[in-house]
Parts: C-alpha cells; sequence; structure tokens
C-alpha cells in the first residue's frame, strides 16, 4: 500500500483553512472517495507526494503542463525574468512577443489581450461579445465549461434548448437568464434557439473537454458557424484547454473553423496563470481604451507568465503535436487491448494527447450520454491506478493529457496498470 501519513495530516490542517481543504473542489477527490494526494515536487512526467509516492502524471495540472514539469527551459526564462522584477503594472516586450507568437499560430487572433486566467478570458470575451452586438442573449453547450463567472455557470433546464438555470448557489436567476442551454452535436437544438431569441454569440468548446473528452460531430462546427452568420452572431472558441494542445493552430484550425473571438489559458501560459482572449481586430476594438467595453487587470500580461509562455510555444512545433500523437495513438491501442481482454464496457475517446476512459457501454457525444457513465466503476479505477503509480484526473468527467516528457515506456506502464486494475474491478 502507498504511505499516506503526510499527505493526510496536511489534508487536515487544510481543511481548517480552505473549504473541503483545497483552493479549487475538484481536487479534493469528492468524485473518486479518499484523501487527496498533496504533491511536492514534478519533473518531467513524473510527481513526487509529501510522503515520497512517485506516480506517472496523466493529468498534467488539468492540461497546461504540455512540456512537463519543470522543463528546464521553461524555468531557465523563469528564473532569468524574476530577477528583473516580476510585474510593473506598466508594458513589457514579453508581451508583444507572446501575442505575435499567438496570431501567428492563430491567425483569428488578430488583435487580442491577456489576463490572469481562463475564466477572466470567457467572462470578457462574452462581455466584449455583447457590447459589439447590443444584444444580451447567449447560447452555452450544456455540459460545456467556461470558468466560474456568473453568467456562465447556467445548468441546463428541461427540454432540449432552455433558458438557463443558475448552476450554483450564489448565482442570481438574473444572472443566467440570458443563458440559452442547448446540448452539444444537436444542430437542431441550436438552429431552435438562433430562432427563438436574440442571440450575442455562442460560446463553445470546440472540443468538450469538461464533460470528459467528447469529439465534435462530423460538420457540427461548420454547423454553428453557419448559423452565427445566418443569425448575425459571433462565434467565441474556448480553447482553454485545446489551443495548443490539438495542434499549434488549436481546434479552430484542425477543424477548419474560424471563430469571431478564441479564448486561451493553461498550456499559453506555460504553468502560469495566463489567460487570453482576442479575434476580429474590429471586435476587440470594443475594448477600453479603445472602445467601450471595460476590462483591466494589475497582474495582466505579468512578466513570469509571458516567459513562460513564449518558452514554451517555441517548442511546439510539427514535431512535437506528431509526437504527441503518436504516444496517443499508442495509450488508446494499449488501452483499447486492455479493455478487450477484461471485458468491461467502457469508450476511450481521444483527440491527439487528450483523452478520457468513459466506463460506458456506448460513445459518449453530449452531456447526458456523459453523465451515464459509471463514475464508480471510474472511482474505483482512479484508486486501483493511483496505487499502481498513475496518477489520473480524480473524476470521470475530465479529460487526462499526455506531455512531450512521457516516453513510450510510460504509456506501455500506464497500459499495464490498466490491465490489472480493469481485471480488479471487472
Ligand atoms: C480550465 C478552463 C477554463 C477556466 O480556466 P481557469 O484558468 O481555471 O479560470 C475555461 N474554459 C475551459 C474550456 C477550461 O478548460
Amino acid at each position: 500500500m502507498r504511505k499516506t501519513v503526510v499527505s493526510d495530516a496536511l489534508f487536515e490542517r487544510a481543511r481548517r483553512l480552505f473549504p473541503g481543504g483545497v483552493n479549487s473542489p475538484v481536487r479534493a477527490f469528492k468524485a473518486v472517495g479518499g484523501t487527496p494526494v498533496f504533491l511536492a515536487r514534478g519533473q518531467g512526467a513524473r510527481v513526487w507526494d509529501a510522503d515520497g509516492n512517485s506516480y506517472l502524471d496523466f493529468l498534467g495540472s488539468w492540461g497546461p503542463l504540455i512540456l512537463g514539469h519543470a522543463d528546464p527551459d521553461v524555468v531557465a526564462a523563469i528564473e532569468s525574468t524574476a530577477r528583473r522584477g516580476t510585474s510593473f503594472g506598466a508594458s513589457t516586450e514579453r508581451e508583444v512577443l507572446l501575442g505575435e507568437a499567438i496570431r501567428a499560430a492563430m491567425p483569428s487572433m488578430e488583435r487580442m489581450r491577456f489576463v490572469s486566467s481562463g475564466t477572466e478570458a470567457t467572462m470578457s470575451a462574452l462581455r466584449v461579445a455583447r457590447g459589439y452586438t447590443g444584444r444580451h442573449r447567449f447560447i452555452k453547450i450544456d455540459g460545456g465549461y467556461h470558468g466560474h463567472a456568473d453568467a456562465l455557470l447556467a445548468a441546463a433546464g428541461s427540454g432540449v434548448a432552455t433558458l438557463g438555470l443558475p448552476g450554483s448557489a450564489g448565482v442570481t436567476p438574473g444572472a443566467v437568464q440570458d443563458t440559452i442551454i442547448v446540448p452539444f452535436n444537436d444542430e437542431e437544438a441550436m438552429e431552435a434557439a438562433f430562432a427563438a431569441n436574440q442571440i450575442a454569440a455562442v460560446i463553445i468548446e470546440p472540443i468538450p473537454a469538461n464533460m470528459g473528452l467528447v469529439p465534435p460531430g462530423l460538420g457540427y462546427l461548420q454547423s454553428v458557424r453557419q448559423k452565427c452568420d445566418a443569425y448575425n452572431a459571433l462565434l467565441i472558441f474556448d480553447e482553454v484547454i485545446s489551443g495548443f494542445r490539438v495542434g499549434r493552430g488549436g481546434a479552430q484550425t484542425l477543424f477548419g473553423v474560424r471563430p469571431d473571438l478564441t479564448c486561451l489559458g493553461k498550456i499559453v501560459g506555460g504553468g502560469l496563470p495566463l489567460g487570453v482572449f482576442g479575434g476580429q481586430s474590429v471586435i476587440m476594438s470594443e475594448v477600453a481604451p479603445e472602445g467601450p467595453v471595460y476590462q483591466a487587470g494589475t497582474l495582466s500580461g505579468n512578466p513570469l507568465a509571458m516567459a513562460a509562455g513564449l518558452a514554451v510555444l517555441r517548442k511546439l512545433d510539427q514535431a512535437a503535436y506528431d509526437r504527441l500523437d503518436a504516444l496517443g495513438r499508442r495509450l488508446e491501442a494499449g488501452i483499447k487491448g486492455a479493455l478487450a481482454a477484461s471485458g468491461v464496457a467502457a469508450q476511450f475517446q481521444r483527440v491527439g494527447s487528450a483523452f478520457t476512459l468513459f466506463f460506458s457501454a456506448e460513445p459518449v457525444t453530449d452531456f447526458a450520454s456523459a453523465k451515464r457513465a459509471d463514475t464508480g466503476r471510474y472511482a474505483r479505477f482512479f484508486h486501483e491506478m493511483l496505487d499502481r503509480g498513475i496518477y489520473l484526473p480524480p473524476a470521470q468527467l475530465e479529460a487526462g493529457f499526455i506531455s512531450l516528457a512521457h516516453q513510450e515506456n510510460d504509456i506501455d506502464a500506464f497500459v499495464a496498470a490498466s490491465r490489472e486494475a480493469l481485471a480488479t474491478i471487472h
């Protein structure tokens, strides 16, 4: 058995300080049970907890760590930048450099603004879309996650295209009264929502990863683009996860759909707090001080985050994505073999180096089918894997990630552990 003495003691102290003992809810292991691990150190593909147990990390800080932990170039960039000052509240050259690198990778982001989290990026993009179109209502996908701004914390009501209900205590009905919820991969529901409302924008993860990983159906994103054009609404791609994960140009390049606004976070910050929103130049003209939509931040464009982001983007060439995809294919083949051998009904869903193993008999195409997955079985699988030194997302409806620090034998270790774990939970 893993030793957990130090983690358990730390968790006791943390519980006295932080709600649930954590500073972001899903870290508390509520969805899988047990005491969360306290991590002490990461290097490459591996993390060590406070008790000295080591794990191969397939969570990657929920997506940012595409180079793995403590990449030497990223660490060097942060160190040398920190020696010259960590924040100025004034413009620096690095903002221009990172902005230009992002625009070169994603030409739809003609102009942009840096913020400090994905939540700020989506919240601000939505505000810009409303300011630009002069409309209030927007369409959000059921089970899509865009951070924790009030208007975006809406849950689906009954029916196919529904007005949002507050998805959290403390969110007023007024805050979500202009949020229309439709299921993913459902063109008819989206058409109905457009027909019945004056829509400012659709905000969508082009490859949803917060209901587990769910690829878009053939032609779906194109159809969303067409509806936005037909109704003069803006298309906002939330690429906080997919940006720089599924390719240098994100999902918009992979699927050939150009959004009006894009939100980035996670990878682009190289493991430091960073978000970005941007898009068509004329739309970004709405943002203060050029336009009337207010948006600001003391630490926006933070030098350390700029340096880390630049260091990461420099290493993400086509060879890097080919390598990530090859590792992803190896994992997929191995897991599918392990599933077949075990007789456990499950779906391994993957785009490049992002994946979810759904304990479900049918493919998962939207939030309703995602919720039919067997979360109890996932919880048992998670703990069997953790005990075998494999660190996975501590919830069924989340995505795992492979990094460039993973080697073939790390993938094979994942598969070998899965064979044992699947036999145990069968
Ligand atoms: C993580 C995430 C966010 C929120 O980003 P934070 O940095 O956690 O605020 C928004 N959208 C998507 C798709 C995400 O995965």
